[in-house]
């Protein structure tokens, strides 16, 4: 299969509310290129210093997603063109993509992380730290960031009603944060093996690698 066809597929078995992010971490210009010319503008990395290398090289009309974690001593690299950043899970992260944006006098949009996972392993907020974050007063006086949405990860386990229970979870804090912040309309969740769930349980932007690209090889 082509990444073309792929690319295809998969855009025209969205519903034309979710957004779809081509996850291209480990793949090449060629293969990112490929994607562009089939009309894909969207691309979604892990690493900050393979992203600004890609963003360096290729069509400046290509929208950048950071989707994962941050360390907050390299916010500076990417806050220069970086459109979202999905991996957001402290208040110390968030005030320096705020003191970084404001050097490039920017907004960079934000997505808040939720730990959904029933493993230990991932990263994200619970809801205790997220209610804490959003009502409190030193967010309020944050201008160079926005809270448009939410993101999280479900377990990697072939047990699907897990997984349908984690994105339940998360479209729940995502319900409670739509109260309390207007520009949260975004909630990034689902990845090749589960996205057509999370659509199901009110995901509208999925984040799709290999079943576009094929396998990541990681001997590098
Ligand atoms: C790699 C990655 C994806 C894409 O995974 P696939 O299973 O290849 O679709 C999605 N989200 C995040 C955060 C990732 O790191």
């Amino acid at each position: 299969m082509s990444i073309t066809l792929n690319l295809t597929e998969i855009k025209q078995s969205l519903p034309s509310h979710v957004t779809l992010v081509a996850v291209s971490k480990t793949k090449s210009h060629t293969e990112i290129m490929e994607a562009y010319t089939a009309g894909q503008r969207i691309f979604g990395e892990n690493k900050i210093q393979e992203m600004t290398q890609k963003w360096e090289n290729l069509p400046k009309d290509i929208i950048w997603h950071m989707i994962g974690h941050v360390q907050r001593n390299k916010v500076k690299y990417m806050a220069g063109y970086v459109s979202l950043i999905h991996g957001v899970d402290s208040f110390r992260l968030l005030k320096e993509i705020d003191k970084q944006a404001q050097k490039h006098n920017r907004v960079i949009d934000c997505l808040l992380q939720m730990h959904i996972a029933e493993e230990e392993s991932k990263f994200g907020l619970n809801e205790t730290e997220l209610h804490d974050i959003i009502s409190s007063n030193e967010f309020a006086e944050l201008r160079n960031i926005r809270i448009t949405g939410l993101m999280g990860m479900a377990t990697f386990t072939n047990d699907v009603e897990q997984i349908r229970r984690e994105f339940k979870s998360l479209a729940n804090f995502f319900k409670h944060a739509q109260e309390k912040l207007s520009d949260c309309t975004t909630l990034s969740m689902g990845m090749s093996g589960d996205y057509h769930m999370a659509i199901d349980e009110g995901s509208t932007m999925v984040r799709i690698g290999s079943s576009i690209f094929g396998a990541r090889n990681y001997n590098r």
